[in-house]
């Protein structure tokens, strides 16, 4: 992206905000990136001051970790970004789904990053993706990890790859060894934070508690391709050829009408969604997610439906046991 092409998407996505505005590098890996990434905050900063604009902006970052060294995430976190690591698990789990150009694991390279990474972020965002090809070491992944220092979790399954009947009986293997462990961490006292458990047990709490950070929030997403391009979400950018949801160019305006009616679409429940018992705890209106798999907006894949019931099986299990013990952080972090 040029930093012209950058700085119009500054301008742009802060004429097309109402209340406020996050802004997300993403890629690929962003780092290779970090010299336009840290052009884009100050230009940001510059022309706010400028203009006199107070709106609250967030900037976002989700890296690989292998461009993290001690000076960038000094930069990052003097820049104030919400840095988030990409990890599918620990060792060979990472490994096997994360692989260096010539084949090689990436994982021991990124964990002699982990003491800086987690003294500059202690409180750092780990995003793991699993998928038919790792899920085996999923809960032995993360307990690791947390052992290195992490304590933040958001765990997702590749739902593009096939998942037949034996990887599915270990996805469910690994969801209760996991629960397990999430439910021993609140009993000693050292809880540790997991998306799929957290996020159900939160919405079993409050109907209302916000399930999504992005298309569930007022003004939505758009995603900017390097060429300017605008999509309605970062996963439908890919390599920006295919145009079939594209809104328009930063640089000559948006189709509105387009986008609305992509959001209308976007938004129309899917009839089996609506009168399903988990209605309501279930993330399955992820468009993208949907659009991807089922090439239809709310169709949600068949992978989503059998991984909520699971977790919602085990968090409500799990989270009727701590409060039925009345553990003093679980009861804290969910009914405070
Ligand atoms: S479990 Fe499946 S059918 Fe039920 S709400 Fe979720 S995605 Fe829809
Ligand atoms: S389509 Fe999915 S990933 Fe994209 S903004 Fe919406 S919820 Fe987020």
């Amino acid at each position: 992206m040029s930093r012209e092409i950058a700085e119009t998407a500054v301008r742009f996505a802060h004429e097309n905000s109402n209340s406020y505005l996050d802004i997300s590098f993403f890629g690929g890996e962003p780092f290779l990136e970090m010299d336009l990434m840290f052009h884009v905050i100050e230009y940001a900063g510059t022309w706010r001051k400028t203009n006199d604009i107070n709106m609250p902006l967030r900037f976002f970052a989700t890296s690989n970790g292998l461009l993290l060294d001690d000076e960038t995430l000094k930069k990052c976190r003097d820049a104030r970004i919400l840095l988030s690591l990409s990890l599918d698990g620990h060792g060979a789990c990472h490994d096997a789904t994360r692989p260096l150009p010539d084949g090689s694991g990436s994982f021991d390279l990124i964990a002699a990053r982990f003491p800086a990474i987690l003294n500059h972020f202690p409180n750092i965002q780990v995003l793991s993706t699993f998928s038919p090809r790792n899920i085996a070491h999923m809960s032995e992944g993360i307990e690791k990890l947390y052992y290195c220092g992490f304590r933040y979790f958001t765990i997702g399954l590749n739902y593009e790859e096939p998942w037949d009947d034996k990887s599915l009986e270990i996805m469910r293997r690994e969801y209760a060894a996991l629960g397990s462990f999430y439910e021993n961490r609140y009993e000693c006292e050292k809880p540790v934070a997991i998306n799929i458990f957290d996020s159900h047990i939160a919405a079993h709490v409050n109907e209302n508690c916000e399930r999504c950070a992005c298309c569930d929030k007022n003004d939505g997403e758009i995603a900017v391709a390097p060429s300017g391009n605008i999509y309605p979400c970062l996963r439908f950018v890919k390599t920006d050829e295919d145009h079939t949801l594209l809104l328009g160019n930063v640089q000559t305006g948006m189709d509105r009408k387009r986008r609305a009616r992509i959001m209308i679409d976007a938004g129309r429940e899917w009839p089996e969604c609506a009168t399903c018992g988990y209605h309501g705890r279930c993330f399955h209106y992820c468009g993208a997610v949907n659009f991807k798999v089922n090439a239809s907006f709310n169709q949600p894949p068949r992978i989503l439906c059998l991984q909520t019931q699971c977790a919602i099986g085990l968090a409500d299990d799990i989270a009727s046991r701590l409060y039925n013990s009345q553990n003093s952080m679980f009861l804290k972090r969910f009914y405070s």
